[in-house]
């Protein structure tokens, strides 16, 4: 099959969008496609200070790359979690950030979680009740956590996540299923700034996963190919499943549920829990970012706790 835009022989068809493209002209399509997205939903300008989550996957590094390529003043954050000892997942993916940011010139702040915690996030789950299993729960409330922190302490204007069509939808079904009004209400490529919490922006949410694949391929960036090895069974991960047999069968499935979802929500109504909760967020007693919980926020209060029960183990003379 050959380029829509010249002779060479494409190298990905994009069946939803009826488009073949060659190798030089699917390297201009992505960031010309990010370019409309951030334009089209009013995400940021090239006046904005950014900050990009990096985890060392391809959504992320890709999301650096072609946001550097179209110019705009975008730094990286990386949050060390300690995933799998020494050598493991967490080594190896700040290695590969570290070494995108270094080759690409561009400025990486790294928060260790242990070095701020003094426990890293698969010690500090294996304190709590329900991170015994899986230690998902404290390690994604650590995460928003960090990003909001990092990105208020160090004034930037918005902070971006490399979350691609594939991660959207995956979220969008599980609400839907459960209808959680709530975070149906803030799901969204966009979430504006409020009450102490950054601006978030998501300029891939209309890109397949295999899309920004693709292009994490052709340009050569190398990626943390695995995933988390705490992913496995996660949810998210069947959801997709679902959908991808979807879109096997009817084309185009995910971007058309994703989208009328949007299109949906400009005249839906759902409940109005959210702005509940937005309206009764106050600075946390410690930490000072909002939260809407008395005291102490989500953050602090679970680390407290996993702090005050490792306390009590080491006086029992129990290691965790
Ligand atoms: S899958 Fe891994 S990185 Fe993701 S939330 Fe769970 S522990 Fe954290
Ligand atoms: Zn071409
Ligand atoms: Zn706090």
């Amino acid at each position: 099959m050959k380029c829509r835009k010249c002779d060479e022989k494409a190298v990905i068809h994009m069946r939803q969008h009826k488009l073949a493209l060659c190798k030089n002209h699917y390297l201009d399509w992505i960031p010309k496609q990010t370019q409309r997205f951030i334009h089209d939903n009013n995400m940021f300008s090239t006046e904005d200070r950014i900050l990009v989550a990096v985890s060392g996957g391809k959504d992320s590094l890709v999301l650096w790359d072609v946001l550097s390529r179209l110019g705009y003043q975008v730094d990286g954050l990386y949050i060390g979690l300690g995933i799998d000892g020494g050598n493991g997942y967490s080594a190896e993916s700040r290695r590969i950030t570290e070494s995108f940011a270094a080759e690409h010139k561009l400025d990486l702040i790294t928060y260790d979680i242990e070095e701020h915690e003094g426990l890293d996030i698969p010690t500090a789950a294996s304190l709590t009740r329900r991170g015994r299993e899986r230690p998902c729960s404290i390690c994604g409330l650590s995460k928003r956590h960090i990003m909001n922190r990092v990105a208020i302490e160090n004034d930037y204007d918005v902070l971006v996540t490399g979350h691609n069509l594939d991660d959207e939808a995956a979220v969008l079904l599980g609400n839907t299923l459960n209808w959680l009004t709530a975070y149906l209400q803030r799901q969204g490529p966009v979430l504006p700034t409020r009450s102490g919490l950054v601006k978030k922006a998501k300029p891939f949410f209309r890109f397949y996963e295999r899309e920004t694949a693709a292009y994490a391929l052709l340009r050569g960036i190398e990626y943390m190919y695995d995933e988390c090895p705490h992913a496995d069974g996660a949810k998210s991960i069947y959801y997709k499943v679902l959908l991808n047999r979807l879109e096997a069968d009817r084309r185009g499935a995910k971007l058309s549920f994703y989208l009328s979802f949007l299109r949906a929500k400009e005249t839906m109504s759902f409940n109005s829990e959210g702005d509940d909760v937005e309206r009764m967020l106050h600075p946390c007693t410690s930490c000072g970012q909002p939260t809407s919980t008395p005291d102490l926020c989500t953050y602090c209060r679970t680390w407290k706790e996993v702090r005050d029960r490792r306390e009590t183990m080491l006086e029992q003379g129990i290691e965790s």
